[in-house]
């Protein structure tokens, strides 16, 4: 359960999934410019979050969709 986001990082090339309240998330929305990374969300469903991070991969070369190791959505 829970609200779940992707996080696109353009810098590191990578998907991560995260739970909305990780301290990740909240840096993320505050220094989006500084590390210019890209939130899609908010998703009610994991599923359907894992699934825009599958969509958004195949529109370029990045790795993941990773689980974020400190909210572990
Ligand atoms: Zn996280």
């Amino acid at each position: 359960m829970g609200v779940f986001w992707v996080q696109e990082s353009f810098t590191r090339s990578a998907l991560w999934i995260h739970v909305a309240g990780c301290p990740r998330f909240n840096e993320g929305h505050v220094s989006n410019i500084i590390h210019g990374a890209r939130w899609h969300g908010p998703f009610h469903d994991r599923d359907d979050a894992y699934e825009l991070a599958a969509y958004v991969k195949r529109q370029g070369a990045l790795s993941g969709p990773h689980s974020c190791p400190i909210c572990r959505p």
